[in-house]
């Protein structure tokens, strides 16, 4: 079977999950939609895209620049099994009648409410629980981060207690209209919307959350101080639990990975190889050497490409959804055709396994 799917909204997400959805062997992209004609229009169509005039936006004015249109969005609507909505905060919720309207499922974004959709989705902690709904919401970076991470210290040593303090990027790097660009701006609410919002996904995580915004355009950073239910032996315990689960990077201390500027580096430099898209980095980056454990008290480090990170989990929602597959298959087959984890065993030769873990006394 194969589902035929368009993305509506072609900026920092959409024409990544677009070019996502066209690499999986169970999954055809038959368009996008946009409302105006940009650089990314013609993006686009460069990349065979059939592309749809959404919204307002006005057929004349792409025939203007020479971008060729296959119609609007209710001609795209007619054509596809699901949408991924991909436009800014809110306008994913103003959408939602027209899918509703044409019989077709939908998928939003985590700037969206929860209430959007039947379920708020993450791959690794709730696949099982959104199968077969009709409309699901991706949740932000950040949310994809923290329940990532929670899906794999819940069921090895269960989580008492969870403090994180995100260290938020002010803007993406293709953004010239938010900041700071000077200054470190307190979140001011406690906790900050993302606690809650993990909670959308995992009912009851006892997590707190509180945010800064810095001004960088890289990525993401989290401060985990985790007090589990049932202490880790060692830290080496909690490293090798995030390295062996799909969507985790963890840097070893001899790849010489101080922060994010080198995380994104790295990403640069795989870029191509294995068949990965652009220079994003799709999973939660962890630092060996930043994860320490004292009795049931765990600290660690990760780093979220916000750009990226929810990109193999719109795929796994079409495919929880439709009931396509479970979710470690869904998992596996969006992986394998984004080149996630194949990269990582090619960046940490053998040898490398040896490195010493630092324990904290
Ligand atoms: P973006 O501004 O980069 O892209 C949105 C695109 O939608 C733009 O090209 C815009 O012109 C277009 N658009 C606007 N109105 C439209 C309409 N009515 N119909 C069709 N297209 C329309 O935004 P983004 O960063 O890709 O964010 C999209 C969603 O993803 C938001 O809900 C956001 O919160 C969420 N998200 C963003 C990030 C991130 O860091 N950028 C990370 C995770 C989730």
């Amino acid at each position: 079977m194969t589902v035929r799917v368009g993305v509506n909204g072609f900026g920092t997400i959409g024409k990544r999950v677009a070019d996502a959805v066209a690499r999986q062997p169970d999954l055809k992209l038959v368009g996008i939609a946009k409302t105006r004609p940009s650089f990314e229009a013609q993006r686009a169509v460069d990349h065979g895209y059939s592309l749809y005039v959404a919204g307002e936006g006005s057929a004349e004015k792409f025939a203007a620049v020479g971008l060729p249109v296959a119609g609007r969005l209710p001609d795209l609507l007619a054509q596809v099994d699901v949408m991924i909505d991909a436009t800014p905060e809110e306008v994913g919720r103003a959408n939602r009648p027209l899918y509703e309207a044409a019989g077709v499922r939908a998928i939003f974004q985590g700037g969206e409410e929860a209430d959007v959709a039947e379920g708020s989705f993450s791959a690794l902690a709730n696949y099982e629980a959104c199968r077969g709904k009709r409309t699901l919401r991706v949740v932000s970076c950040n949310t994809t981060g923290i329940t990532r991470a929670a899906a794999v210290l819940l069921p090895r040593w269960g989580v008492e207690h969870w403090e994180v303090t995100l260290v938020r990027r002010a803007a993406d790097p293709g953004e010239s209209k938010r900041g700071p660009v000077d200054g470190i701006v307190p979140t001011l609410d406690v906790p900050s919307h993302h606690g809650p919002d993990a909670q959308t996904v995992l009912p009851g995580l006892p997590i707190a959350t509180t945010a800064v915004v810095v001004p960088t355009t890289l990525m993401h950073v989290h401060v985990n101080h985790v007090r589990l239910r049932r202490a880790p032996a060692e830290a080496a315990e909690v490293v090798e639990a995030f390295r062996g689960t799909p969507r985790f990077h963890v840097f070893a201390p001899w790849e010489r990975v101080d922060g994010t500027p080198q995380v994104m580096e790295f990403a640069r430099d795989r870029w191509g190889r294995d068949g990965i898209r652009g220079p994003d980095m799709m999973e939660n980056v962890l630092w060996e050497r930043g994860v320490s454990v004292h009795g049931p008290d765990v600290h660690f480090f990760q780093a979220i490409h916000q750009e990226s990170i929810v990109i193999p989990e719109n795929i796994d929602a079409i495919r929880a959804m439709l009931e396509l597959a479970d979710g470690p298959t869904s998992i596996a087959t969006t992986d394998r055709a984004l080149g996630i984890g194949r990269a990582r065993g090619a960046a940490r030769p053998r040898a490398a396994a040896a490195t010493p873990v630092r324990r904290k006394a």
